[in-house]
């Protein structure tokens, strides 16, 4: 039997396995459960495969919250003391990250590491009110194909089909394509995209519900697009310290002195499906599409990886972000100071088997 050990202490980037529960269709095809999660410890074992990461949570055992407070809070914490932070699910078609990620969020049906996110942030933006002055955007995007698709753009009509579906939206709307930039002290904007203020659960759900739905009703009769597509939710926190609350009468003390500003952004990505791209497409167009995704996964698992490798980081290697927009446009935000979460999210059916090991595989890596 084989063993991988990924788990290590002190990294920035923690990976962690949720396997969900056989599904109905599953059960329908008279599938077998395949995956063993191993009693009290962060241990999944496939076949002959044992792989160890740094939290697993499986069907039985662990309470739903669990993975919120072990993967997602602390990175909710660092975000007000200023820390850049992403979290990302990764795993075929049909392994549960719309589910788990809380992106299919309708309906004001709250579960899921999105809303669990919100609560969290209005809960602390409630009890520090009194001492700090907050601002919360959100933005909503879509990477397909290496193209930037706003997710939170009200104004326009999803004019893409199958038999178009190289001609993007921006181009039909005669709009400059959502472009990914680089300030000069490393900080990553999107320029071209919808930022949307928001000041409550109920205005942020929404924008959440808006993307949502633009995304399910962007893919076609023929694709499913949201299946090859990186959905990326992504929340900025502006917050300002009110240091010294005592101003003197004579005003005598600037006031910009006795504050500090601190900016900071957490991205919720629902990663395309892994699966292997397979030529099915009469006119190659969505084998193209299966290489762009490729890419994008292929990129984060590189980038991943050289975060990872302690030995790697020390000696200053290139890590290499601008292998594709996916990588480019969380640059900001995985390694440095931000914090990464990869949830792995697996199916235990054994029809699954290989896609599940190949997923093991690739987050075992990422450590
Ligand atoms: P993906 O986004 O990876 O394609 P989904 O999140 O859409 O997968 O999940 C596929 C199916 O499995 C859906 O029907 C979903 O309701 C179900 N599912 C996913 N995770 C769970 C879970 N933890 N418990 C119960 N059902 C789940
Ligand atoms: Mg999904």
């Amino acid at each position: 039997p084989s063993s991988h050990n990924g788990s290590t202490e002190d990294c920035c980037v923690k990976v962690a396995v949720h396997v969900r529960p056989l599904i109905a269709d599953e059960r329908a095809q008279g599938c077998k459960d395949c995956v063993t999660v191993v009693q009290g410890k962060p241990q999944v074992q496939i076949g002959t495969h044992s792989f160890t990461f740094d939290h697993v949570y499986g069907s039985t055992g662990s309470p739903p919250s669990a993975m919120f407070e072990e993967c997602v809070a602390p990175l909710v914490d660092g975000l007000f003391h200023g820390y850049n932070a992403t979290v990302l699910a990764y795993g075929q078609t049909g392994s549960g990250k719309t589910y788990t990620m809380g992106t299919g969020f309708k309906d004001g049906c709250q579960t899921g590491i999105v809303p669990l996110v919100m609560n969290m942030l209005f809960s602390k933006i409630e009890a520090l009110k009194h001492q700090t002055e907050f601002q919360l955007h959100v933005s909503f995007i879509e990477i397909l194909k290496e193209e930037v698709r706003d997710l939170l753009d009200s104004t326009s009509v999803n004019k893409s089909d199958a038999a178009n579906g190289h001609t993007s939206k921006a181009t039909i709307l005669g709009k400059p394509p959502i472009q990914i930039r680089e300030s000069s002290n490393g900080v990553i904007t999107l320029a071209g995209s919808t930022d949307v203020s928001v000041s409550t659960f109920k205005e942020m759900a929404a924008c959440l519900e808006q993307g949502s739905l633009s995304r399910a009703t962007g893919s076609t009769n023929m694709n499913n697009q949201s299946s090859r597509s990186h959905a990326i939710f992504t929340i900025t926190l502006e917050q300002m310290h009110k240091l010294s609350p005592v101003i003197p009468e004579d005003n005598s003390l600037n006031g910009s002195a006795n504050e500090e500003y601190l900016c900071a952004k957490l991205h919720l990505v629902d990663l395309a499906g892994s699966e292997r791209a397979k030529r099915t497409g009469s006119d190659g167009l969505r084998f193209k599409e299966g290489v762009h995704i490729n890419k994008g996964l292929l990129a984060l698992g590189n980038v991943i990886s050289a975060l990872g490798d302690e030995k790697k980081r020390k000696e200053g290697v290139h890590v290499p972000y601008r292998d594709s927009k996916l990588t480019r446009l969380l640059q900001d935000s995985l390694g440095g100071n931000s914090r990464t979460v990869m949830i792995a999210c697996i199916s235990p059916a054994d029809i699954n088997a290989e896609e599940t090991l190949n997923t093991l595989k690739y987050a075992n890596r990422a450590r």
